[in-house]
């Protein structure tokens, strides 16, 4: 029977249709055919993955997968179905994060066209995708960072209804290849958010000059320029403050994936690991033997799952959000900030336990380390994250709310309200239902109830107050965001948790990873310039000692031993 693990030995998901199956199968049976030695070799040469979209032209693989329905044609297979995209994007950051990324920026790319009421230019994007080629997204500029209300690239009216586009772009993925390139810039002569458009440019049009790959990588991440581009009706997507939305609604769509990436970077490092250190023999022993090792093979383990757990938790609310339930911008903040963080900690974590392995040139644990680092800080740092987070707190932890449960969705459906998301403000009307209800129900595991206790600690220290200063004061504010985030996603693990039935040893061992994890975060309040001395005081109140119990633990280190040997890529 297949673990909670992804592994290419056994993958075929069943809950997906037949189509599905045989387009992830032929995915992965494609990089196991190429082989391990054409993998590492070609990251280490940077060797642009030209073959990798070729495969996927040859089987439709992007057109399938990301054709909403309204575009789809008589082609009964094409939807936007969440699940299955998470899948895919777990399967590629698996192999690396050069084949994940440019899936990923096409799926950026298209959010601004998808969300868009212009016919021509979806069925133009639509015909791309089915000709096997792919999008890009160009948001960020050179000057400007994550300040995109700041942007150079002006559309000045030609005087026949139309505009001409100058400016530059640089961070941009696909840029050397897409026919559809979503641009955001602004119109000369308007002031303020009127001023906001999305339009579409074609990478291969002369007045579209690429400058330069700005990463030294696999991945293709351009700077390029406009000059006098010429943008007609069938160009424009959005206008005005829509625009704007239109940008915050895509990034919303697409950063979700960055933790399905995560996850496979780090299962297919924690293969490479444990089967190298529990071969490996020291000393007369073997490596995991070592009572530290076990210690990190368990918490790696154990921060994946937990990873796991939530972002599949997350998927339901993200294809269940409609206007009057959009949880899910809670959720999905919390799956690319914490999500992303861990699956980073785990491959550390591994790297530290294999050592001299993670720098060698046929290792993926060496691609993996280097990749890994980017998706906690793209598509919105941390802090960016973490600030978004914060803005649910108070209805979250102090929920006036009720929704009926959220169901496990599974089914082949098109998810058409990501593209009609409507106005990205109004964060703060959004409801919450009870987050203590999943809590209640695994009271019975031990470090359930210890996390509980801190849980409930974090509500009586917000309802003793956070001045106005140390609200404005995001230094501050990340910590408690950090010990704010932890409540959010142990919620959605112990909900996967019920729903798909994980053992209790294993779910102890997550909540003794997120007691101490909360215990760190408390200490780290308690050391912040700002706080209070009651606040100090609350911080060492709130410190727990995770509940110990060996037996649990080993029953958890006998599941990763098992993994040893069970995966190997082809040479
Ligand atoms: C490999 C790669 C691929 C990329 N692909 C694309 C792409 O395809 N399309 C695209 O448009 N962009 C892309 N980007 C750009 C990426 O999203 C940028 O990182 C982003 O624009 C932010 O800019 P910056 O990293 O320069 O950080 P800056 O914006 O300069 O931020 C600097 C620091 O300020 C902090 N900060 C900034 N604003 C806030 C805030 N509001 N609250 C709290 N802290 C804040 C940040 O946390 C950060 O630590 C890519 C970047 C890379 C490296």
């Amino acid at each position: 029977m297949p673990g909670p693990l992804f592994s290419p030995v056994d993958y075929d998901p069943a809950r997906f249709d037949p189509e599905t199956r045989r387009l992830l199968r032929a995915t992965i049976d494609w990089f196991e055919a190429r082989g391990k030695r054409a993998l590492v070799a070609d990251f280490h040469a940077k060797r642009f993955h030209a073959d990798f979209l070729r495969f996927a032209a040859q089987e439709q693989l992007f057109a399938t997968l990301l054709t909403p329905r309204a575009e789809a044609g008589r082609a009964a297979d094409k939807r936007w179905d969440t699940a299955r995209i998470a899948a895919l994007s777990e399967i590629l950051g698996f192999y690396g994060l050069s084949y994940w990324y440019p899936w990923q920026v096409t799926i950026l790319g298209l959010g601004p066209v998808w969300q868009s009421g212009n016919q021509v230019a979806r069925a133009r994007t639509a015909a791309v995708l089915d000709e096997g080629g792919v999008c890009a997204f160009g948001l960020s500029e050179r000057d400007h960072g994550a300040d995109i209300y700041a942007t150079d690239m002006v559309l000045t009216p030609d005087g026949q209804g139309g505009y001409r586009a100058t400016g530059g772009k640089y961070y941009i993925g696909n840029g050397n290849v897409a026919r559809v390139v979503s641009v955001f810039g602004r119109v000369e002569g308007v002031e303020g958010p009127d001023a906001y458009v999305f339009f579409t440019a074609d990478s291969s049009h002369p007045n579209y000059h690429l400058i330069r790959n700005v990463v030294p990588q696999q991945i293709y991440v351009s700077e390029f320029r406009l000059e006098d581009y010429p943008v007609t009706a069938d160009d424009i997507l959005h206008t005005g403050p829509a625009a704007f939305d239109a940008a915050l609604n895509t990034v919303n769509i697409g950063k979700f994936n960055l933790s399905f990436g995560g996850i496979g970077i780090a299962e297919h490092s924690l293969y490479e690991a444990i089967t190298h250190a529990h071969n490996r023999v020291l000393y007369g022993n073997r490596v995991t033997d070592f009572p530290h090792v076990r210690a990190q093979f368990v918490e790696a383990y154990t921060r994946l799952l937990a990873a796991k757990l939530f972002c599949d938790r997350a998927v339901d609310y993200f294809r269940s959000a409609n206007p009057d339930d959009r949880r899910y911008l809670l959720f999905n903040p919390v799956t690319k900030m914490k999500a992303t963080t861990e699956a980073e900690r785990v491959v550390t974590l591994l790297t530290d336990i294999v050592a001299a392995k993670s720098f060698e040139a046929d290792s993926y644990l060496t691609i993996a380390a280097t990749d890994i680092r980017g998706l906690p800080k793209l598509e919105g740092t941390v802090a960016v994250n973490m600030a978004l987070i914060l803005k649910f707190l108070p209805q979250y932890l102090f929920p006036q709310g009720t929704h009926a449960d959220v169901p496990t969705r599974q089914t082949p459906d098109d998810d058409a309200f990501l593209f009609r998301q409507g106005p990205a403000r109004g964060l703060n009307t959004i409801t919450f239902a009870d987050w203590r209800e999943p809590y209640r129900t695994f009271h019975h595991i031990p470090n359930v109830a210890v996390f509980s206790e801190q849980a409930d600690a974090l509500t009586a220290l917000v309802t003793a107050g956070i001045t106005p200063d140390q609200t404005k004061d995001l230094d501050f504010a990340i910590t408690l965001g950090d010990l704010f985030t932890l409540v959010v996603y142990g919620q959605l693990i112990l909900e996967q948790a019920e729903l798909t039935g994980t053992d209790t040893h294993t779910l102890d061992q997550i909540f003794a990873t997120f007691t101490a994890d909360f215990s760190r975060y408390a200490t780290a309040l308690h050391n912040k310039p700002s706080s209070t001395a009651a606040q100090q005081k609350w911080a060492l109140s709130a410190i727990r000692k995770p509940d110990v119990d060996p037996t649990r633990f080993t029953a958890v280190w006998n599941q990763v031993a098992a993994l040893s040997g069970t995966y190997e890529m082809k040479p």
